[in-house]
């Protein structure tokens, strides 16, 4: 496959309601079972190896009219809960069997007990992720988490994660991170080659098709995108920041790049590429998925990283991509984006890295006055 047929596949999969990517599925797998799986980290290997086909809850984004999630949530809460919730009231979530979601923010918990309580013909399960990442035990309760949440796979639906499923599983899922980390790392070296908005469609197809379609999709455009012939411009290099979890409308990256940036790093779709190396190979599956939570993430505005500032992994990716300059991207209503806001800009500010902030909604639609924004700020940077 070429670079623009996989891109073009992606689109048409993107375009999906999540409902519809499960039915997909199921097409060809009629007794199969789906999980989806709300942002930030998905518990994948677990889902995959218990024969299920693993999505990413990623809300309605511009496809979904709010007429019934509003009534349950106040209204200063970001758009990725009600419009997720609102999937549910429409019926476009149909063929997804279970959800599960986490405590990366009070908005989230409660979304997890909204979905519960509406829609009680799903199973919903909610997993406690480790907060205190500096505790020797935390690696232990985090694989006890995991084998929690299979044991309610297999209470439910009689589908059993054995050791030896979850290990292939994982090396599954390996090789999918591999090729992802491998476009990243591609868009650093030659970002002229790969835009942000493919590789961002890449990634969220992946997120709705099995990883072995992921891995051919990868496969193919590490084949074909370094023969791209592209000359380099004269663009400002940035970090986007703050995409962890609702995520932007493409109308918004495409302004971004249009208006100069190239974007060398980012924390889009972060759950799905959340380890920064392969899960080990040995030893109990379960704990190894445990350690590689806690010991290889990214960072992120939702887990607490000990004693380092908040900064500090924002300052290494800045450095690593050879970025000039970060964009904040925070969702409205964003809780954990918009604290770290204020301390990620202190450590930028005391390392002389110049920022701009850009909030949005995933329903947003009209960017001119973001584009002169950023404009603003690619020329006062390219030309000072
Ligand atoms: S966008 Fe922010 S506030 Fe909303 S659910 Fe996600 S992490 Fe929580």
């Amino acid at each position: 496959m070429t670079a623009d047929q996989v891109l073009a596949e992606c689109r048409e999969l993107v375009a999906l309601p999540i409902g519809a990517a499960a039915e997909r599925w199921k097409a060809q797998h009629p007794e199969g079972r789906v999980v989806a799986s709300y942002p930030v980290w998905a518990p994948v290997e677990v889902i995959h190896a218990a024969g299920m086909l693993p999505l990413a809850f990623l809300g309605g984004g511009t496809s979904v009219e709010l007429t019934h999630a509003d009534a349950r949530f106040q209204s200063f809460v970001c758009s990725i809960a009600k419009s997720s919730l609102e999937l549910g009231f429409q019926g476009l979530c149909k063929g997804v069997d279970g959800f599960v979601f986490s405590n990366i923010c009070d908005v989230a918990r409660n979304l997890s007990s909204i979905y519960q309580r509406n829609f009680g013909d799903v199973l919903v399960e909610y997993l406690h992720l480790p907060q205190n990442s500096t505790s020797p035990a935390v690696a232990a309760y985090m694989a006890a988490e995991i084998k929690r949440l299979a044991a309610r796979f297999e209470d439910a639906w009689d589908l059993r994660v054995t050791p030896t499923a979850l290990a292939e599983s994982i090396e599954t899922f390996n090789t999918l991170r591999t090729g992802i980390r491998a476009l990243y790392a591609l868009r650093i070296a030659e970002p002229q080659k790969l835009s942000t908005v493919e590789l961002y469609t890449a990634l969220r197809a992946l997120t709705m098709a099995p990883p072995e379609d992921g891995i051919a999709w990868v496969n193919a455009l590490l084949e074909a995108i370094p023969r791209r012939a592209a000359r380099p411009r004269d663009r400002l290099r940035v970090v986007i920041e703050g995409t962890f979890c609702e995520q932007p409308p493409l109308g918004l990256l495409e302004v971004l790049e249009e208006a100069g940036c190239y974007v060398v790093e980012d924390d889009l779709m972060l759950g799905w590429r959340w380890f920064t190396s392969d899960v080990t190979a040995d030893g109990d599956p379960f704990e190894r998925l445990g350690a590689a939570y806690v010991d290889q993430a990214q960072p992120s505005s939702t887990r607490h990283e000990g004693r380092e500032h908040r900064s500090t992994g924002l300052l290494e990716k800045v450095r690593r991509a050879r970025a000039g300059a970060v964009i904040f991207m925070p969702a409205k209503f964003c809780e954990p984006a918009l604290f770290d806001y204020v301390l990620m800009k202190q450590g930028l500010e005391k390392a002389g890295v110049p920022h701009l902030l850009v909030e949005f909604e995933e329903k947003m639609w009209t960017f001119e006055r973001t584009r002169n924004e950023i404009e603003t700020f690619v020329e006062s940077m390219l030309f000072d």
